[in-house]
């Protein structure tokens, strides 16, 4: 049995955001034990996307947490010794009609003022932006602080160039257990091979956050979001951005269990399109969905009538880590000494990473942090809060 002190700080989940944390936590000169039950990225990370989306996002705490995420993924993008295949391409946002453009018009006004920067496109320049669009579309909106990584590869290279070999990792290890001592603080964790001792402890288990907080009798309400993505065969560069339709911000932001379905179009630098992606609570099923598929189809056509002719290769799921709110759960938890969380990024985990870590890095360092880390505290969703 392991009963040293094995670590300044766990990490529970090897994702984008357990990855993001120990980097960070590393760069800060603390030693980080990350356990994951699986391999790196094989959780929600290894199943999305990877938009870093501004365009997405209300003025408030997401959005602040996005522009600051944007940033350091700039950064990382220098830092990291191979590729993560960073593109900064910008994402164009297209409205149907006068309606919705409209309030797409109204959306991009409001994130100007907060910081973002969104250039308007009428309808007759969208093809000099991407020239295979649907023709008829009312206009549109270009993001170029939007970009796209790819999300298991930013994973494993978080974690192997995290500072001077202050990170190590277990995979295939599954937490059963936290350890407290006096006064309930956290003491480390339990696994079947034994107990790793250290003061503080991260949750950073994505769709399953709400079960390791749960072993302290914490309650975070984490629910998966289930999201399916259709990948097309290879093909030359036919969409040069992020293209989507002005309705998907609706979908995101909406808190309803049923099928919802506004395409998010992608070219990716191996070749396949990817398509995403649906949203709907139907718990951990797996089970394939040939009418998402089949919506997720129609939409990417409607964009871009091109891909009616192309080939699907594949299909895959995924659960995004769904807070009541919309909004992570970040920061040291009250109720626990030593416990932080940083689960609940739900569809914008692989944007929102880089700032998650950076934030509970200066948390567990005791520093000063970069914003105001107040929404998103864990224990807002608790009946005394
Ligand atoms: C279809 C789809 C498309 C998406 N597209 C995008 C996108 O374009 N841009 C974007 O920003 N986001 C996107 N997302 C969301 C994004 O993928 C998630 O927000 C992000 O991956 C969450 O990362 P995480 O590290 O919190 O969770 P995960 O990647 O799920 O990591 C949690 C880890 O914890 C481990 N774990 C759980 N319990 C235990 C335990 N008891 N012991 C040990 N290990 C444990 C799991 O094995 C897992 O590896 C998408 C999601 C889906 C489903």
């Amino acid at each position: 049995m392991l009963t040293r002190k094995s670590a300044d700080v766990i990490v529970i989940g090897a994702g984008v955001i357990g990855a993001a944390c120990a980097h960070y936590a590393a760069r800060s000169g603390l030693r980080v034990l990350v356990l994951d039950r699986g391999p790196v990225a094989g959780g929600t990370t290894g199943a999305g996307e990877g938009n870093l989306l501004v365009s997405d996002k209300e003025p408030g705490p997401e959005l602040e947490l996005a522009l600051l995420s944007a940033q350091l993924w700039r950064e990382l993008a220098e830092e990291l010794p191979s590729g993560i295949e960073y593109e900064a391409k910008g994402g164009l946002v297209v409205a149907s009609g006068e309606k919705e453009m409209a309030a797409l018009r109204d959306l991009a006004a409001r994130q100007r003022a907060a910081g973002v920067t969104a250039d308007e496109v009428p309808a007759d320049r969208l093809h000099d932006l991407e020239p295979r669009l649907a023709i008829g579309l009312a206009g549109g909106c270009h993001y170029p602080q939007d970009a796209q990584v790819m999300p298991a590869l930013a994973a494993a290279h978080l974690l192997r160039a995290a500072g001077g070999g202050r990170v190590r990792v277990r995979l295939g290890e599954e937490v059963t257990g936290l350890l407290t001592g006096a006064g309930g603080a956290i003491r480390g964790v339990r696994t079947a091979a034994g107990e790793y001792h250290a003061p503080y402890v991260v949750n950073a288990a994505g769709a399953w956050g709400g079960e390791i907080a749960r072993r302290v009798e914490v309650d975070l309400p984490v629910r998966p979001r289930r999201g399916f993505i259709l990948v097309t065969e290879p093909l030359p560069r036919v969409v040069r951005h992020k293209v989507y339709a002005a309705g998907y911000v609706a979908d995101v932001a909406s808190g309803s269990a049923a099928l919802q379905s506004s395409a998010v179009v992608e070219g990716t630098p191996a070749g396949p399109v990817l398509i995403g992606a649906t949203r709907e609570r139907a718990g951990f099923d797996r089970t394939l969905s040939v009418e998402a598929l089949r919506r997720l189809a129609a939409r990417a056509t409607e964009l871009f009538p091109v891909l009616a002719g192309v080939r699907a290769m594949r299909t895959y799921v995924g659960f995004r880590p769904y807070l009541p709110d919309h909004l992570p759960a970040i920061g040291p938890d009250p109720r626990v000494p030593g416990l932080l969380h940083a689960c609940g990024h739900e569809g914008a985990g692989i944007g929102l990473a880089p700032a998650t870590g950076l934030v509970v890095a200066q948390a567990l360092t005791g520093g000063e942090p970069l914003l105001d880390i107040a929404p998103f505290r864990p224990e807002r969703f608790s009946p005394a809060a």
